[in-house]
């Protein structure tokens, strides 16, 4: 057993990119998480609209590290950390010690100061998360086939989501895609295809980080797809009747929040500055200031490029920080100096519209349409740990793509009818 002990808080991207690359260095790891399993966010939508099953995008923590007798992962949430005494604070009051610390962990939504619009509105940033929407959307066509008020039945067929980046499009499309071509032979008292599916945004244009043409195109392929859009005014009010959009009220009963990121509190733990999203401020080699040997990675890290713009909140951006942090720790314990500053390394952006157009900005060639589908659809295979989920989501789409058919549309957890 090694005497050096790296404490690794967070299993996502970052953190597990870590670990892996810590295997052979002289060091004793403990990995904490409060959840048991590593999430692959980018498809958490997809359970969200019944095309994936949870288990297609999650494996536990501890089994990618049972080769690794230094690796110790423990299922623990993290409260604090005592800088002084070098530890870390569990939930139940137990500390842990550490040597070095990373803290990696990760970012969820925001609502912008109104966190009792969530019970109406959920975001999308667990498995739970997935769930409970893939829950609503699916009750909401069931109680719709019950209803007789016309007003109460196209209020439970109008789906609204908040927040036109990737998230929300992705969400859009495939909630579309389900009421056009999956339901509409099973149902006998409505018209699926008649449901409504809105896209609130209050800036200018979907996918606002791409370029404009390629924005525009995802405009365009949702407004085939059934999608109504609208822009330029915020949400103003989410409850369990409606949302208000502006001064507009709109009668649903399924929303789902896909604006705002919230950095988890390291930076408060930590008691450094925090930029406005509440993600900690690091220095050029990630490590929060003032302290030799915390590192903060990821999306709970406030990082910036050499041109002034900030690292995005982007899982090869937390992938490629683990992996920074890992040398750095190396470096350090073989004596040769720590590596220069953390230089990230963007491979491109991604986005789809349902499943058959994506839109792809790797900088140096822009691409849409089917071909950038396959693009994306054959990237996310690759980045599936292990071959036997790659086989099995691979499989999951090409039966879908060919079928039409969403085959996670089960309704757990709550299975009551009634409006909750
Ligand atoms: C719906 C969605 C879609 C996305 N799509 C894409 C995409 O298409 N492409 C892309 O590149 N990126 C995408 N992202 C962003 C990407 O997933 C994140 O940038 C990436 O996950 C960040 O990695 P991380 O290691 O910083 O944090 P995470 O992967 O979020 O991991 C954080 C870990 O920390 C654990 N944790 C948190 N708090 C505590 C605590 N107090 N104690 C113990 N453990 C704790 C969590 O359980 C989690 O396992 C998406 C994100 C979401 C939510």
């Amino acid at each position: 057993m090694q005497d050096h002990h790296v404490v690794v808080v967070g299993g996502g991207f970052g953190g597990v990119q870590l670990v892996n690359d810590l295997k052979g260095a002289p060091v004793r790891v403990t990995m904490i998480d409060k959840r048991n399993h590593h999430l692959f966010q980018p498809l958490l939508y997809q359970v969200a609209t019944t095309l994936l099953s949870t288990s297609e995008i999650a494996w536990p923590i501890r089994s990618f590290f049972r080769d690794r007798p230094e690796v110790t992962t423990l299922l623990a949430e993290v409260v604090g950390v005592d800088g002084e005494a070098r530890e870390v604070l569990l939930k139940d009051g137990q500390k842990i010690g550490y040597d070095t610390l990373v803290l990696a962990t990760g970012a969820t939504h925001a609502y912008f100061g109104h966190d009792e619009w969530e019970p109406v509105a959920p975001g999308l940033k667990t498995l739970e998360d997935a769930t409970t929407i893939r829950r609503r959307i699916l009750l909401a066509f069931e109680r719709a086939e019950m209803e007789t008020d016309p007003a109460v039945r196209e209020a439970l067929l109008t789906f609204v989501i908040v927040g036109a980046g990737p998230t929300g499009v992705e969400l859009a499309g495939i909630i579309s895609e389900l009421a056009r071509t999956t339901l509409p032979k099973e149902f006998r008292n409505i018209d699926t295809r008649k449901a409504k599916i809105i896209l609130v945004e209050a800036g200018p244009r979907v996918l606002a980080a791409f370029a404009e043409d390629l924005s525009d195109y995802a405009r365009k392929e949702l407004e085939k797809l059934g999608v109504e859009l609208r822009f330029g005014e915020p949400v103003t009010s989410c409850t369990a009747e409606g949302v208000t959009i502006g001064d507009a009220f709109v009668p649903c009963r399924t929303i789902v929040w896909a604006a705002g990121v919230e950095a988890s509190p390291a930076a408060k733990w930590l008691g450094i500055p925090a930029d406005r999203a509440g993600r900690a401020i690091v220095d050029k080699n990630l490590r929060a200031p003032g302290t030799g040997d915390v590192f903060v990675i990821g999306d709970t890290a406030s990082v910036l490029r050499e041109d002034g713009s900030p690292v995005p909140g982007i899982a090869p951006a937390a992938k490629q920080q683990g992996a920074y942090v890992a040398k750095a720790i190396k470096a350090k314990l073989a004596g040769r100096p720590v590596p220069g500053p953390f230089h990230y390394r963007h491979q491109g952006s991604l986005a789809t519209i349902g499943k058959s157009a994506a839109i792809i900005d790797f900088g140096w060639i822009k691409l849409k349409g089917w071909i950038a589908w396959w693009v994306w659809g054959l990237a996310h295979i690759y980045f599936l740990i292990g071959v036997r989920w790659r086989i099995a989501v691979a499989w999951s789409w090409l039966w879908i793509y060919l079928s039409r058919q969403h085959s996670a549309r089960l309704i757990t957890q709550r299975e009551s009818m009634r409006e909750e």
